[in-house]
């Protein structure tokens, strides 16, 4: 049975790759701030047994060193850094920027996916399938941005892309593959009831992406249909 790993797995993205892996017959390591409150998913591992509960706050590293010391006997598929926040839409331009929140939201979207891979890097290399997954935005995208603003969440996202990217290249030689991944606009909390794109099929095609992955697809920018992003 294929094991994956999911941040931030109590709502959105997170919540919808948990419940179609589990119904693919996957084991399930579901990653989550708060697992008291998190009724959705607790209703999830209660109908598929493969599905287990894990606390994880992803800005707490000491808390991804114990998590991964914990499972250190799990083999991990597909590693998904999934977690992020927006970082709020009036603290997003230059006159009201808040800096204590954009450090805040570095170490979310960009530092915690590194540390992830960094302390679950045993346990993909023991996996058959060895990925790990970066869920980015397209508005990390330099060549994309035409609308300004967000600078919060579009640097976050475009230093995650850059690490990322990095990571590929060095962890190629150990068998390993990344992806970075943008699920599309989608219709969570965070993407609003505007989106386009229902998480059932964000995640349907994202796990689309990952099952065509091949080793000379490390370190691309995709997204969800599979489609080639510009940097
Ligand atoms: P949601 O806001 O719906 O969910 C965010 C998830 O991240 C929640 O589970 C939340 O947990 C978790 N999270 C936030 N901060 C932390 C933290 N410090 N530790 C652990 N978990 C945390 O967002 P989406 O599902 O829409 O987004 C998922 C990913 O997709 C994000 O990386 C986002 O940037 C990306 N994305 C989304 C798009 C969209 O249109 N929705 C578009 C492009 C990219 P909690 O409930 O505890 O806050």
């Amino acid at each position: 049975m294929p094991t994956v790993l999911v941040t931030g797995s109590n709502r959105g993205i997170g919540l919808e790759f948990c419940r179609q892996y589990a119904e693919a017959g996957w084991k399930v390591l579901a990653c989550c701030r708060r697992p008291e409150q998190a009724s959705n998913l607790r209703g999830l591992a209660t109908e598929w047994p493969s599905v287990s509960i894990h606390q994880l706050e992803v800005e707490n590293f000491d808390q991804i060193d114990a998590l991964a010391h914990a499972l250190a006997s799990e083999p991990i598929d597909v590693l998904i850094n999934n977690a992020g926040v927006y970082g709020g839409s009036s603290q997003n331009i230059l006159g009201t920027l808040d800096y204590d929140l954009w450090a805040r939201v570095l170490k979310i979207n960009t530092q915690a996916p590194v540390k992830m891979t960094e302390a679950f890097l045993p346990h993909v290399l023991r996996s058959q399938r060895k990925l790990v997954l970066a869920i980015t935005s397209l508005m990390g995208s330099m060549g994309d941005n035409s609308s300004g603003g967000a600078i919060l969440y579009r640097t976050s996202k475009a230093a995650l892309n850059a690490a990322m990217k990095s990571i590929a290249i060095d962890l190629k030689p150990r068998g390993i593959g990344v992806l970075i991944l943008h699920p599309g606009w989608v219709k969570t909390d965070m993407g609003g009831s505007n989106a386009p794109t229902s998480p059932a099929e964000s995640v349907a095609g994202l796990r689309r992406v990952i099952e065509d992955f091949k080793p000379g697809d490390s370190g691309r920018f995709l997204d969800f249909r599979g489609r080639e992003l510009p940097w």
